[in-house]
């Protein structure tokens, strides 16, 4: 049973939609906190209003095997995201403003609907900066049956204020683990500590739901899930984001290291970014895991490399 279900039985799922929406007026969704007041239309740096974008949903089965099981992840695509990374393989979504706005009738719909295609989970992919209008749309959702889990897929620069409110909501978090070193994040994603608040928000998406817990039949019911993309070079700093997991997380975080970097958007201008990862530094990325006493990884990704 999804953990939502619980929060709206006592009512207190109203409460947190509220504390969601009250955030938008001078936003601080996320850690940006540009101040601006979306309740009014205005933008901040995720060029999102008041309304959610959405540029596809539908069953998903490129994900991660505990989440696609044999019918499917049910993916949200939301449009725009509050990273501006310049390798980012889906930016005509998160950074030229491919999709359509969607009212909350509308999001409700389709959450619906993918569960109506036998999806195991609602997947919400790139959901940080549309915590609130999420939420709207989840209530009516529940009233109408809605009770699959749900995935927070985000890129890892989520607030700890925020992911409070989702505490009981979400099921399964599967964030990015980007980057290790603050000078490469603001580099390659235009962003300001990266490190120390993805670490914040990792420790918080696992004071909630744990380690991955997956059932009888290899699905995903609750539990932390962390994705890494090995970047060329050594870019994405892997010995210091595995050493975090094990010692500051668990040694039993599931984690998906991933191999399938190729340079697009503006990576070419990147020296180091102009190529795939090559097999050794992707092996050596494993063994990096590994050496850290990490056992638990996903491997669909690792295949067409090794
Ligand atoms: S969600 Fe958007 S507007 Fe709000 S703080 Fe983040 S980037 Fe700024």
């Amino acid at each position: 049973m999804a953990t939502y279900l619980e929060l709206h039985c006592s009512s207190k799922l109203r409460e947190r939609i509220d504390a969601a929406l009250s955030l938008l007026e001078s936003c601080s969704v996320c850690p940006h906190s540009c101040g601006v007041n979306r309740l009014a239309g205005d933008v901040g740096k995720c060029g999102t209003p008041r309304e959610a974008m959405v540029s596809s949903y539908g069953p998903h089965f490129g994900e991660e095997a505990p989440l696609v099981g044999r019918h499917g992840s049910g993916t949200i695509f939301f449009t725009n995201c509050n990273l501006r990374c310049l390798f980012c393989q889906n930016y005509s979504i998160s950074q030229l403003g491919e999709g359509q706005k969607v009212s909350k009738e509308e999001l409700t719909y389709i959450m619906l609907f993918l569960q109506a295609k036998g999806c195991h989970n609602i997947n919400l992919v790139s959901p940080t900066h549309v915590v609130p209008q999420i939420l709207e749309a989840l209530e009516p959702a529940v009233e109408a049956g809605l009770h699959l889990p749900l995935v927070y897929n985000s890129g890892g620069y989520d607030s700890v204020e925020t992911l409070s409110i989702l505490d009981g909501i979400v099921d399964i978090y599967m964030p990015d683990m980007k980057y290790d070193d603050e000078e490469t994040a603001r580099e390659l994603s235009g962003i300001e500590n990266y490190p120390e608040i993805n670490k914040a928000a990792i420790k918080e998406m696992y004071r909630q739901v744990g380690n991955l817990k997956i059932n009888g039949e290899g699905v995903a019911q609750q539990g932390l899930l962390v994705r890494h993309l090995v970047l060329p070079q050594g870019l994405a700093g892997t010995k210091g984001i595995v050493n975090f997991l094990s010692k500051e997380i668990s040694r039993n975080t599931y984690v998906n290291i991933m191999a399938q970097y190729h340079p697009c958007h503006k990576a070419f201008q990147i020296p180091n970014l102009g190529r795939r990862v090559s097999s050794t530094e992707f092996r050596e990325a494993l063994s990096l895991a590994q050496e850290a006493g990490l056992s638990r990884m996903d491997n669909i990704h690792t295949t067409e490399i090794l």
